[in-house]
């Protein structure tokens, strides 16, 4: 953002979704574009920045989160994040979870529309894939649900991007079972330490682990303790499962990485969200804060691969 990046109009925080219908036809009368907002992390701005006369509506008022541990399900306003979600559903099971990103400050309207992925993708796949239900309000005004919506539409806000089809007021999530204990680890190896051959590996075995088993690979610029520019290879796991199963899997599928117990810490899986963002993992509180002190700003950009990538790219 700088001084010449356009400005709303106005910025509204409804408290009640039926405020919004008048918004809308406000809006369309005076020719504005509305852009929706939700968590506010679009990296492309696209919540909070139009290059047309517009105004933002902000759904942050819109954030209750009810969650329903007999039916495994919870009903969220759309402008909830992530952490708070988590929190909710881990203050009342520490055997339920949902299968959504890692960043705590990710706001759900524009996650779930989008996708949504994180350490549970591989058993439970996608946050839009564990929505049930939704409500929205279309072009017109109204206040439909999957019923009202319709198949189409209601499939088309599970990945499409919400904002292309109405603002989305609340979902229907389906919640997961998970054990109580998990396990994360995180190993690092740089250029000097094997990176290249590890992560050229890593391609071919992760993709066939048992689905209890993330391990995700952060590269990142570093320098090492004699001044030289390095890349560092961060291995990052989360196992729906204890140490024990978890050693002798990846002494069978992935020995070359080296893990041993020392690196392994059992943790409930509200602590293991907390260690994957690096905060301290005794408190719970600091998931429902919004706005997180000492954020770093960074642009985001992501790629599937559907061949592994050779070893002279890597
Ligand atoms: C720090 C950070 C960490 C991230 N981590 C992950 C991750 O672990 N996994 C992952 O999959 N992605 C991740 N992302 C990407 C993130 O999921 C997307 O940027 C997502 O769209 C953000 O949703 P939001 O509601 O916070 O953003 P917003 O900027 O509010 O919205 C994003 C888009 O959705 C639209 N939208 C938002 N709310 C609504 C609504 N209620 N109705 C209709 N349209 C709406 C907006 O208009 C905009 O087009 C991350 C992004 C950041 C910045």
């Amino acid at each position: 953002m700088s001084d010449s990046t356009p400005k709303p109009l106005v910025i509204i925080t409804p408290e009640h979704e039926h405020q919004i219908s008048p918004i809308i036809y406000c809006a369309k009368q005076n020719q504005l574009q509305i852009r929706t907002r939700s968590g506010g992390h679009d990296f492309e701005g696209r919540s909070y920045v139009s290059e047309v006369p517009f105004v933002i509506i902000d759904l942050r008022n819109l954030s209750e989160v009810k969650v329903d541990v007999q039916q495994k399900t919870a009903w969220l306003g759309a402008g909830a994040t992530l952490g708070m979600l988590y929190y909710n559903i881990a203050i009342r099971s520490p055997r339920l979870a949902f299968a959504g990103g890692f960043s705590p400050t990710v706001g759900v309207g524009g996650h779930f529309s989008g996708g949504g992925w994180g350490v549970l993708l591989r058993k439970y796949g996608l946050a839009a894939d564990n929505v049930i239900d939704a409500r929205i309000v279309d072009v017109n005004g109204r206040i439909l649900n999957r019923n009202s919506m319709g198949e189409d539409l209601f499939w088309a806000i599970r990945g499409g991007g919400g904002a292309s089809f109405g603002v989305i007021l609340a979902w229907k999530v389906r919640l997961v079972d998970i054990p109580e204990r998990v396990t994360v680890f995180t190993i690092y190896r740089d250029l000097e330490h094997n990176a290249t051959q590890l992560v050229h590996r890593w391609q071919y075995v992760a993709p066939n682990f048992e689905e209890d088993l993330f391990l995700r690979v952060v590269a990142s610029r570093n320098t090492t303790s004699d001044g030289k520019i390095t890349i560092s290879a961060a291995f990052n796991s989360v196992f729906l499962g204890g140490t024990d199963r978890l050693l002798a899997v990846m002494q069978e599928k992935f020995p070359e990485l080296g893990l041993v117990r020392d690196d392994c810490i059992e943790m409930s899986w509200i602590q293991s969200i907390l260690y994957n963002v690096g905060f301290p993992i005794d408190s719970l509180e600091p998931l429902l804060d919004r706005f997180q002190p000492n954020v770093g700003y960074y642009k985001g950009k992501s790629d599937y691969v559907e061949e592994p990538v050779s070893r002279k790219r890597v």
